[in-house]
């Protein structure tokens, strides 16, 4: 099956150092990123090596967008997963990177792991975006806020979200306090604050739109959530769509016409049936309610129009990548689509 690479570089230099830190999010937990990178010795005694080994991981895969220069910006699944614990697919987090500048779409289980093996900064990215307050979208929260102070952060970690996510934080400060207080007064001398948060509590709109980056939160469909957000990401080169959890939804399909990729949850509509357990027999009726089929996505595709599709947030229910496909192309969209990997990037 055909396997994406996506090395999008404002030039050389930041194609030389994004495929670097390509390699390096498949081979080491080392962070390594622009933002943070400094032109050590190591980078100076490794740069040739470095320089060949990009050549040779270039070789066996396509670069959908390599060619493309003037666009620096490109989107990281960090976690693909869903509620049941998997090894090789992370609670769902998805990176939006511009420049130096990293946009968080909801923070899952492992999130700050998983930041580490992009090789993005794990003491505070530039802002989060939380779509809605599912559990499985929001345990790796207070990983973010905790482990980002511990690493360095200074200052307030910007979080975007539902009504609720104030609520939410200050039961977590509240939760985490005895830490707080401990590494900071005792030996540990953590910046005091430094693990603040500035919540936004966001309406449908644009909700961030500074430094070239518009963010725009759109109202998704998922079941019973009465404020639940797609997020779509205008950057100077790109742009992005990343749907969180949602049913069929025709302004999320609005939004996502001709965007550069879209980002969307799935699960394989021919594997849908009642499952053995209590209320199980509700299971189909919740999925309609709540999610987003692989055939009816490739119905919605196939009207936006995405330059690229990524199939995320894989509720596979024992369905293979092939069969998820299939439901694409069922459902009337022809064009590129992947399924998403962890540490993948578009
Ligand atoms: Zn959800
Ligand atoms: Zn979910």
């Amino acid at each position: 099956m055909e396997r994406p690479l996506r090395l999008p570089a404002r030039d050389c230099v930041d194609q030389l150092y994004l495929s670097i830190s390509y390699i390096r999010s498949r081979t080491s937990v080392v962070p390594f990123h622009p933002a943070f990178t400094h032109d050590s010795m190591f980078m100076k005694s490794t740069r040739l090596s470095l320089v060949l080994l990009f050549f040779v991981a270039l070789g066996p895969v396509h670069s959908a967008h390599a060619s493309r220069q003037g666009d620096s910006s490109f989107v990281v699944l960090l976690g693909t997963g869903m509620p049941r614990p998997d090894p090789k697919a992370s609670g769902p987090a998805t990176a939006i990177v511009v420049g130096k500048l990293v946009f968080l779409v909801d923070a899952g289980p492992g999130v700050e792991r998983q930041l580490c093996a992009a090789g993005l900064p794990i003491s505070g990215v530039t802002a989060l975006f939380v779509t809605h307050l599912h559990s499985d979208h929001t345990l790796g929260y207070p990983d973010l806020i905790f482990t980002s102070w511990v690493m360095g952060r200074k200052t307030a970690l910007q979080a975007y979200g539902p009504t609720g996510l104030q609520r939410m934080t200050d039961h977590l400060l509240a939760a985490y306090q005895e830490d707080i207080e401990i590494r900071t007064d005792d030996l540990e001398h953590e910046t005091p604050f430094g693990y603040r948060v500035h919540v936004h509590e966001v309406d449908a709109g644009v909700v961030f739109d500074s430094a070239g980056v518009r963010v725009t939160a759109i109202p998704a469909l998922h079941g019973a959530w009465k404020r639940s957000y797609a997020y779509r990401f205008d950057t100077p080169g790109r742009s992005f769509v990343v749907s969180g959890d949602t049913r069929p939804c025709e302004a999320l399909l609005r939004a996502s016409e001709g965007v550069d990729v879209l980002v969307h949850e799935v699960y394989p509509a021919v594997r849908l049936k009642p499952e053995p357990r209590p209320g199980g027999e509700d299971w189909p009726r919740y999925m309609h309610a709540y999610h987003t089929s692989d055939e009816e996505l490739g119905a919605l595709a196939a009207r936006a129009q995405p330059k690229l599709l990524v199939l995320n947030h894989l509720v596979r229910m024992g369905g293979s990548d092939e069969e998820l496909l299939t439901g694409i192309r069922k459902g009337g969209f022809t064009g590129k689509a992947f399924v998403g990997k962890d540490l993948d990037r578009y």
